[in-house]
């Protein structure tokens, strides 16, 4: 609905006219501008059928057509505005008007009522069983079957040998910093181009966060970068506790690579899986190529039990320092006995009932997933200005996020632009994460960018575009979200449909 030349009218066109553009356009409405550009009215079939009916010809000018205060939005408006004003007028249509008045966009009521989100929970048929027999046994706590059954299958799902279900992805990557001994003072490297719950846990303990750039490969931490910041912490005997290597938006990092550096230098790796659960490097589950994973389940994740997350492990030592931390650090003794902070960050037991349901159906979400990608991909071929995160040669994505990318040397057409024309289309598309070497909480950190003079995540950030992925999302709404996109990339040749 964003080619609104296709909509507009003059006063100078008849009413046969509009009758033929109502038809060709086939949306029920078009627009009637004066010469400027600047709506006057909206125009619909039954405006013309009323006027046949008084007397007026088909060979008579629209400017005949009696004024009429049509109802109008401003641009900007946000589609839950918009759907409550369309209904509280029963009408269809909102036209939007820019500052000068003219039209930019016909919003529908069909459209803003069912509104395309990025990606929302999409449960299946267990998980109401798990949580049914929580409730039969009163097991409705920080703890039980469920939860050690969830910790089990997962562990055995990516093929690790011990795991702690905890309260949230980023609960879990506290807990890793502080199995590592990480402390005030001390430094932690981290991927810049992430979500901020990555690194916000690195602040909790005092530590100081070192952002590494991504490489253009993978979209994940740079082993150049890295490499670079390695041997400048080294010569001035600053190791970093830790390495975070984040595996973004459904893909590994070259985790080979990295690990190899950081053995080089005895630094242990923690995998920020959170968007990656289900993705494999060379063979192998993603989170568990590190010392430590981390995996989320919060709300917009491949697979969700409202909230929670897991830190895995092969070392047993490590996960039950986690455990012991995550039930406030309680000593066994025949009395509460405290020696250290601990935290309040186990997963529920009714939670974990739908973890386990979910975990039954993570490879068929990963599967719609990437069908999603591929649709998006043909859909929008015809788009040479539009490009796409590769999936890298080492392992399977989970393209949890499509995420496109505009070539701004062959088109004007801004991620910010393309995000809020979709937006009125009622579908919800994000940029791509802004790097955290950007972000005023960590200014003064140092940066590694990929290339002493290239940092790909401020090229990925300024061209990146994450459309809907949800694995429930229907062929039809795609094909919205598809239309719109083509739509404005070559507006002459999409028909409006
Ligand atoms: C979602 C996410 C987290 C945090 O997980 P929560 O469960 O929301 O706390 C951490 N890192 C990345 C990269 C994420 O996308």
């Amino acid at each position: 609905m964003n080619d609104i030349s296709r909509l507009t009218i003059s006063a100078e066109a008849t009413l046969h006219d509009a009758l033929r553009q109502l038809n060709e356009t086939g949306q029920g409405i078009l627009l009637l501008v004066d010469a400027a550009g600047k709506l006057l009215r909206t125009v619909t079939d039954g405006d013309i059928r009323r006027l046949l009916l008084a007397g007026h010809l088909l060979g008579d000018r629209l400017g005949t057509l009696p004024a009429m205060d049509s109802l109008v939005a401003c641009e900007g408006i946000s589609p839950d505005s918009a759907l409550e004003l369309l209904n509280e007028r029963q009408l269809d249509h909102l036209p939007v008007v820019d500052a000068m008045g003219r039209p930019v966009a016909v919003l529908l009521r069909r459209e803003l009522d069912q509104r395309i989100l990025l990606s929302t929970p999409h449960l299946g048929e267990y998980e109401m069983r798990f949580i049914k027999e929580a409730f039969r046994t009163n097991w409705v706590a920080p703890l039980g079957p469920n939860v050690d059954a969830f910790e089990h299958e997962l562990a055995a799902y990516v093929g690790v040998s011990h795991a702690v279900a905890v309260s949230s992805g980023t609960a879990a990557l506290h807990l890793a910093l502080r199995v590592l001994g990480v402390d005030r003072g001390d430094t932690v490297f981290c991927s810049t181009l992430t979500f901020v719950a990555s690194a916000n846990p690195i602040l909790y303990q005092g530590a100081c966060p070192v952002f590494i750039d991504s490489e253009p490969e993978s979209w994940n931490m740079s082993p150049g970068a890295l490499a670079r910041a390695l041997a400048d912490a080294a010569t001035v005997g600053q190791l970093p506790k830790a390495v975070i290597v984040v595996n973004l938006y459904g893909q590994s990092a070259d985790m080979e690579q990295i690990n190899a550096l950081c053995d080089q230098y005895g630094v242990p790796v923690i995998e920020d899986a959170a968007e990656s659960l289900g993705a494999t490097y060379k063979g192998r589950a993603s989170g568990t190529w590190g010392r430590l994973g981390v995996y989320s389940f919060n709300g917009n994740k491949i697979i969700t039990t409202s909230g929670g997350g897991m830190l895995v492990s092969n070392d047993a030592a490590l996960i039950d320092k986690a455990r012991y931390l995550s039930t406030q650090a309680r000593e066994p003794a025949p009395w509460y006995s405290h020696s250290e902070v601990g935290y309040n960050y186990r997963m529920s037991n009714v939670l974990a009932g739908i973890g386990r349901g979910q975990l039954k159906v993570l490879e068929d979400r990963v599967r719609l997933r990437r069908v999603i990608f591929e649709r998006y991909r043909q859909g929008l071929a015809a788009i040479e200005a539009l490009g796409w995160m590769p999936e890298a040669p080492y392992g399977r994505s989970t393209r949890w996020l499509s995420v496109c990318v505009i070539d701004v040397k062959r088109t004007s057409i801004t991620p910010g632009e393309m995000i809020s024309v979709l937006s009125r289309g009622g579908i919800e598309a994000r940029h791509v994460w802004r790097p955290m070497h950007r972000q005023p909480l960590f200014d003064g950190c140092a940066y590694y960018p990929h290339e002493p003079d290239y940092s790909f995540s401020d090229e990925a950030f300024a061209t990146g575009v994450c459309l809907p992925s949800g694995s429930n999302m229907t062929a039809e709404q795609q094909e919205r979200v598809i239309r719109v996109v083509n739509s404005l990339f070559q507006p002459m040749k999409v028909r409006l449909s």
